[in-house]
């Protein structure tokens, strides 16, 4: 089932909070993206709250005061403990679409005048606001979904047959580490780990030199399947909370000599930072989109991934952008340069395919887990989402602004990512960032 488009949608709408109402910003009213952050220094725990425009609105003090009304009323008692992760379990997605319904009436332009004196209560500048991780995450898995990311990359290592045969069958994928995510404007510290570029000389444990990041998409799992049933590729949008925007840091020449014959391991799982703010799948309905269209010569889905919605809408058309500011340019007041651009439109996998393959084995996802959709590359040059691509294995070296060249990240550079979705007749919404600066290795 994906959400159909409904009043909330209207492009027409406004909010009284005024910088919701700028067409550039990422939040206006038909977003309202869930986050978690820390509301002060002096507070125990993080809170729940919602973007809207250059606001944050703290959803435990709005639930708790009871701005909602009396149907809240229970869920207010326990607002103590209430974050995304204990909702969603406890209740089940549909109470928190309830309280973005809620949020959404009473941030409106019209709404009646003493909710509008009490929810201006509750709104906190999002500059001053440390972000927290908006789920807790049991579990993460990364996939392998675009096919030009694929191509390009497996072409870097197998020129004449650069695809795998398995690629238009499985969903591919590895499974993550979840400790090692931090939320957008955490540091990275530059890992160490074996390199073996001399192919004539033993490995050496020194720090990566090859670090790159990967520009991809997660969505949380909300509500999750019974360990050893699988989830029907028709009921696999229902067990989607929302999305966020993620970078799969990667340390290229440690990746290159551990992965044979198990795949990722330690060149992927010291940090993946993501965006805070969990795009709902009801604000990402207008941007539904058709799955990939494949080449006449390719398989059809398995009939366990084949769906004939998912098929016309299985698609989610998002632009992505990646920047980099280096420590020069900052120096310089250089504002960061823009890498390149993708969109998630061309993923040869839509996101319930990966979920319901996920499951299809009876593996128990639960809520909160994070599943990313691996780099997201577009067909075109200007459209590669990693720096191994863009630099071609660091063969030809990317040039920026100042003269600086780069093949792969270095101490003090910052990466910058950023996602929105614009269709002709809605408004657009976006992601706010994923950020991250590498620090020197130890
Ligand atoms: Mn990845």
């Amino acid at each position: 089932m994906i959400y159909e488009i409904n009043e909330t949608h209207d492009p027409s709408l406004k909010s009284w909070v005024e910088s919701a109402n700028d067409p550039n910003t990422d939040f206006p009213i038909q977003n309202l993206p869930f986050c978690m952050f820390w509301p002060g220094q002096q507070s125990e725990s993080p809170r729940l709250g919602m973007a809207i425009g250059d606001q944050i609105f703290d959803l435990y003090t709005a639930i708790s005061s009871g701005l909602f009304g009396a149907d809240f009323d229970e869920i207010a008692q326990e607002m103590e403990l209430c974050d995304l992760s204990f909702l969603t379990e406890v209740y089940g997605p549909e109470v928190l679409a309830d309280i973005r319904r809620a949020a959404f009436d009473v941030l409106r332009e019209g709404a009646p005048d003493d909710l509008v004196r009490d929810a201006k209560k509750c709104l906190v500048a999002a500059k001053g606001i440390d972000p927290e991780l908006p789920f807790e995450i049991g579990d993460y898995t990364d996939f392998y979904c675009s096919i030009y990311h694929a191509t390009n990359v497996g072409s870097m290592f197998r020129p004449d047959d650069p695809l795998l045969p398995n690629y238009k069958y499985v969903p591919i994928g590895y499974h993550g580490r979840a400790s090692s995510i931090l939320v957008s404007g955490t540091d990275i510290k530059r890992p160490h780990g074996q390199n073996r570029s001399d192919a004539e000389a033993p490995p050496v444990f020194i720090p990566c030199k090859n670090l790159d990041y990967e520009m991809e998409v997660g969505f949380f799992v909300g509500g999750g399947n019974e360990q050893g049933t699988a989830i029907p590729i028709e009921e696999a949008e229902q067990h989607i909370f929302g999305l966020c925007l993620v970078n799969d840091w990667s340390a290229r020449d440690v990746q290159a000599w551990e992965y044979q014959p198990l795949g990722p391991f330690l060149a992927k799982n010291f940090a993946t930072t993501i965006s805070p703010f969990v795009v709902t799948m009801e604000a990402l309905a207008p941007f539904r989109t058709q799955a990939f269209e494949r080449d006449a010569g390719d398989p059809e889905p398995l009939e366990y991934l084949a769906d004939e919605e998912n098929e016309k809408l299985g698609g989610i058309d998002i632009n992505l952008e990646v920047f980099i500011q280096t420590q020069k340019m900052r120096d310089e007041n250089i504002a960061p340069h823009l890498l390149s651009k993708s969109n998630m439109k061309d993923l040869y996998w839509t996101i319930a395919q990966m979920l319901t393959h996920h499951a299809s084995n009876g593996c128990n996802l639960q809520t909160g887990d994070l599943i990313a959709t691996g780099t997201i590359s577009g067909k075109h040059k200007g459209e590669r989402g990693s720096m191994l691509e863009l630099s071609w294995r660091g063969t030809e070296p990317i040039e920026l602004p100042n003269g600086e060249t780069r093949r792969f990240l270095e101490d003090g550079d910052e990466i910058i990512m950023k996602g929105y979705c614009e269709r002709e007749g809605f408004r657009r919404i976006g992601f706010g960032e994923c950020r991250g600066r590498i620090l020197p290795a130890d």
